[in-house]
Formats: structure tokens, sequence, C-alpha cells
């Protein structure tokens, strides 16, 4: 076992609803970044990550005060040296970044900035397994809400599931990706919820890093603890919580005729290299915790 054995999730303090991934109208968005605060604030979103193409940043001419925090951001697309396409959102850039400094020169100058790199919809690129571990990305977008739109190819599991072989610090947010456009009309079907003690930029930025968040499409994971391996996790009523582990190893909750579950305990086996949970309701919609120790 490589991972020390330190909970993810210690000092919860709030959760607080946000969005890694979303387009304005400096892109190919069809809301301006004004429009996205108040539509995102409106369905109960404490923070949106601007990550246009190409155009990094917050905006400076949004409404004072903002109805939500917004976070730098960009997303990064191109080839790199071995001819592969990525596209990577970067949390925490300001730019400025060019087209002309092609892919790896940006995702360098991102990291000089602080910036947390994420694998964007690898599955709808065609990403390898290869692909998502390289560049030392940080994690991949686990659920992206316009992949699925654009051709149901919005899993990033598979990806995230090899990055969490060699790393439990892999994030796996679920993201929007929206564009809120006539032809890419959906938003709020993929967030996340961060556990952190005040909702600023640097300090969810923070949080964002140290994989302090949970993802969802539609059920809520309330509390998380650990009393050394053994994990409690509550939730809105679901059907199944899992407890996923590395290849086939996992363990399970069902409520196949009963009463729905809103609580689960499991013991995650030292010799598991990465653990998460998983829970999902009765739509078949689900949240999911990043690694548990990492
Ligand atoms: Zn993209
Ligand atoms: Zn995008």
């Amino acid at each position: 076992m490589t991972q020390s054995p330190r909970f993810r999730y210690e000092g919860l303090t709030r959760w607080w609803k946000g969005n890694l991934h979303v387009h304005s109208t400096r892109s190919d968005g069809g809301k301006t970044p004004a429009e996205l605060a108040v539509l995102y604030a409106g369905e109960g979103y404490d923070f949106i990550v601007l990550a246009d193409h190409w155009v990094a940043g917050a905006p400076d001419d949004l409404p004072r005060p903002s109805p939500l925090a917004v976070l730098d951001g960009v997303e990064l697309d191109g080839d790199d040296s071995t001819g592969a396409n990525f596209h990577v959102v970067c949390i925490g850039c300001r730019g400025p970044f060019d087209r002309a400094m092609g892919l790896e020169a940006a995702m360098t100058e991102a990291r000089r900035q602080g910036a947390v790199l994420v694998l964007a919809h690898p599955l709808w690129t065609g990403n390898s397994a290869e692909d998502a571990l390289r560049h030392g990305f940080d994690g991949v977008e686990a659920w992206n809400n316009v992949a699925v739109w654009l051709n149901g190819k919005g899993s990033g599991a598979f990806h995230w599931d090899r990055m969490l072989d060699r790393s439990p610090s892999a994030i796996g947010p679920a993201v929007d990706d929206a564009h809120i456009t006539i032809e890419h009309p959906l938003w709020n079907g993929g967030w996340i919820h961060v556990d952190a003690s005040v909702p600023t930029p640097a300090v969810l930025l923070a949080a964002i890093r140290a994989g302090r968040f949970v993802s969802s499409r539609g059920p809520v994971i309330r509390f998380l603890a650990a009393r050394g391996r053994e994990v409690t996790v509550s939730c809105s009523p679901v059907r199944f919580i899992r407890l996923v582990g590395p290849s086939h190893h996992g363990r399970r909750l069902a409520a196949l005729d009963g009463p729905s579950l809103t609580e689960g305990v499991f013991t995650v086996p030292d010799d598991w290299a990465h653990a998460r949970i998983e829970i999902e309701d009765e739509s078949g919609r689900r949240a999911w915790t990043n690694a548990l120790f990492a």
C-alpha cells in the first residue's frame, strides 16, 4: 500500500456547491459571466469556475457584490508532442494564454501560476489510459454533462480508475462544461460540494487541490467521518451505497425492496490502494467521494 492513512474529509466544516467547468460569451458560451453568476446562484451554487477556451481569469465586470464566488480558470486544448489531443481545465490561473504557445507550454505556465490541472472529458476526446497518465494531471472529469449531451461519452470513470491506481490523490469531479446555447442547453447536471471553512477563491482552490470535495448528479452526501479505517457516510435517501476499491474490489449496501438507505458504514481493507464511496438513487443518479485516504 502506497497511501498514507490520512482521511481526506477530516475537518468537515460546510459543503459549498460549485461547478468547475463553465463557458461564457468570452469563448463559445451563450451567457455572460454576470448572467452565469445569477443563474448558478439561483440553483444554490456558491461558486463557479469560468473555464473559457484560452481566455483565463475571472472578469472584472461582475456585479458587486457578486451573488457567488467566481474562480479564475481556463480550458486549454491542443496536441502534445506525441500527437495526442487533450482538453485540460486549469483552475486558479489568470494567464495570459495564447494558442500560439501550444498546449504543453500553456500547461507549464498554468502550473507555474499555481493552477490545478484537470483532464477534461477524456472519453469524448478519445484519450487513452496512457494519455491520462501523461503530463501529471491532478485529476480527471469523472462526469462531463455536456459530453453526455453531445454523444453520450461523458464518463471519465475508466481514466480516473487508472489514475487512482497510480495515485489516490487524483481527483474525479463531476462538471457541467455548460455552454447554455440553443445547441448545448444543459447545465446544473453535475457539480461538486467542497468542504471548506469559507467560500473564498483561495480557500476553495486549496480544498479542491486537496480533494476535499464530493461530486454529484443528484443525491447528496451529507456527512463523512472515519475512525481509523472505518468510514461512515450519511446521505439523502438512496438505493445503493458502495465502497469502490481498485479493480474488482468492492462492498455494497442495497435497499432492493425495503426503505431507502441514508447511512452506511464500511471498513476499508488495509490492502486496498484506494477506496471511495459512491451512492446511487432510485433514478440511477450517483454521487461519489474522491479516494477516502490520500
Ligand atoms: Zn473541452
Ligand atoms: Zn469545456
